[in-house]
Order: C-alpha cells, then structure tokens, then sequence
C-alpha cells in the first residue's frame, strides 16, 4: 500500500516532484504560501490543506522544498507548522530536500527525534528525519531524475570512525614516546593521512583553529555526534547492514555524553577517551 505524502512548497522543484508523485500513483496532499500555486494543484484535483500542520494531520510521509532554511524552521516550527501538535506525530518520515545549512538540519532532527509515533510502524520506532537535498536542477525533477543525497548519517559514521581511530593511535604514538606534531607529520604524509588528522586534529597543540586548540569548545557537539551514530545505526539495523565499528563508536560516544562531555566538541574523544598526553 502506497504511503499518504504530505508536500509542502510548491515551487520551481517541488511543484514537478509533487506531480511526478502523484502520477507514480502515491495519495498526495499540498501545501505552499502561494494561493495561486494551490489553485492550480486544487483544480487538477490534488488536495490541498491550509497549513503544515493540516497536512502532517493525514500524511505518513512529508517532504518539504522550500527556499531556505528561514523557510524550513518556519513550516516545521512555526505557527501551525508540523511540529505544533505536541510529540506524538502521524508521519514517521520527513524528508526535507531544500538546500539548507547543517545547523538547521540537525535542530529538526533534534525536535523530531523528541517526538514519538501515534502508531508505530513495523519500519520505523520513532519518527525519522532526512535530510535529502536535489541535484539536477528544475529538468530533472520534471523529468524525475533528481539525484537526492541522502548519505550524510554515512559520512557521519565514517567521520566518527576516522576521529576515534586517529584519536587512539595519536594516543599509542605518545605513550610510546613520540609527540603529536612528529606523529601529525608522518601521519599527514602518509596512508593513514584523513580529515581527522591534517584539518581538524584532535590533540591539543597540534593545530591552530580547531576545537582542539580551545578546550574542545565550539565545533560539532558530541552530543551531536552520538545523535548521528544512533541514527547511522537504526538505518543499519533496518536494512541489515553490520557495522561493528559504527556500533563501537556509538558506544564511546555514548559514554563521553555520561561522562559530562555532551556539550564539548566530538574530537574531545580524544583527551577524554584515550587520555593522551598534550604536546
Ligand atoms: P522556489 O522559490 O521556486 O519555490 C519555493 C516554494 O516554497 C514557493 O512556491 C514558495 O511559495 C514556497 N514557500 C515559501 N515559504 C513557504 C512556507 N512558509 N510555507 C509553504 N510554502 C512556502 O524554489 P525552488 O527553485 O523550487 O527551490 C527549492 C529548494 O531546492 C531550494 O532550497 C533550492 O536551493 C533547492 N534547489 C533548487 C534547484 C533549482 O534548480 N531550482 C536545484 C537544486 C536545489
């Protein structure tokens, strides 16, 4: 049985991508701020609601395509938006494929994860966030060949994996008596060289400007991060796919959020988990 999808901006691109949806035989119901834009969909007999929140009211699915991300927190959180009523949600997928900042990405997902299912699915526990930005431009989602990106949570789960990996042997060089900065140039030009160790280095001293060089303030919270290895493994989970590392890693992260360090950035693993020694 086809899902019940909610569609909410109606533009450029999402007007072509509602209508490919709808001729793939899926129930769909819209939404936009344009009252012409709605007549033209009313009137070919597609239904239209006056508010997200009305939509999300008889959606299992609901894709927004909206200009910005003003535009996203306003139909998510907003007056009427879909997250008005309370925590327990109809949908138990949003998928937002607007091109916005990482931020406003990750706050939606933060307030859906908050959320629960008023029924849950045999697929999905809780209500489940994409962020699934288009390639292609207004040719493609005419013609249905957007290329959508969903692969962030796996970015994610390598980026956590690559953190620790070279936080632990960062940690090996030191113990066996070898600095950082001596361990960051071998390393830096060598196979184990990654975004980990020559941009954003976890060890103290060893890089200007990273979260390293400040206490591990700013930057991308581990709290963040160990949101993001739970949902890397709840889609692992659904599909089948064995990831003893992204597990192992969700784990430490779990733990550094209990140990007080929620709030610090993610390469705090370092310090806190492998107890390296500063330069
Ligand atoms: P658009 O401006 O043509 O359409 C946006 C639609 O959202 C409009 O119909 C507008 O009325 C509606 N809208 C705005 N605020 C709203 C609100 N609060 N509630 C309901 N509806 C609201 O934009 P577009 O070209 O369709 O692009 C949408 C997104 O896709 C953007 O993030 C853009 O960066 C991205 N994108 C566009 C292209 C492209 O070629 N146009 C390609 C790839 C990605």
């Amino acid at each position: 049985q086809l899902e019940n999808v909610g569609f909410i901006g109606l533009g450029n691109m999402g007007a072509h991508m509602a209508r490919n949806l709808v001729m793939a035989g899926y129930k769909v119901t819209v939404h936009d701020i344009n009252e012409r834009t709605m007549k033209k969909f009313s009137d070919d007999g597609i239904p239209t609601k006056r508010s997200p929140l009305e939509v999300s009211e008889s959606s299992d699915v609901i894709i927004t395509m909206l200009p910005s991300s003003a535009h996203v927190l306003d139909v998510y959180n907003g007056q009427d938006g879909l997250l008005t009523n309370g925590s327990r949600l109809r949908p138990w997928l949003y998928i937002d494929s607007s091109t916005v900042d990482p931020q406003t990405s990750r706050k939606i997902s933060m307030d859906i994860s908050r959320c629960t299912l008023k029924e849950k699915k045999v697929y999905a526990e809780k209500p489940i966030m994409l962020d699934a930005p288009v390639s292609g431009g207004v040719p493609a989602a005419e013609t249905g060949k957007l290329t959508f990106m969903v692969a962030k949570i796996c970015n994610n789960m390598a980026m956590a994996i690559s953190m620790l990996g070279v936080s632990e042997a960062f940690a090996l060089g030191q113990n066996l008596g070898i600095k950082a900065s001596v361990l960051a140039d071998i390393f830096n030009c060598s196979s184990a060289r990654c975004w980990s160790s020559d941009t954003y280095n976890p060890v103290p001293g060893v890089m200007m400007g990273v979260p390293s060089s400040r206490n591990y303030d700013g930057g991308f919270s581990s709290k963040l991060m160990t949101k993001d290895l739970d949902l890397a493994m709840s889609s692992a989970c659904k599909v089948g796919s064995k990831c003893p590392f992204g597990s192992q890693a969700l784990q430490i992260y779990q733990k550094l959020c209990s140990d007080g360090c929620e709030l610090k950035d993610f390469s705090c693993a370092f310090r806190h988990y492998y107890a390296g020694k500063d330069e």
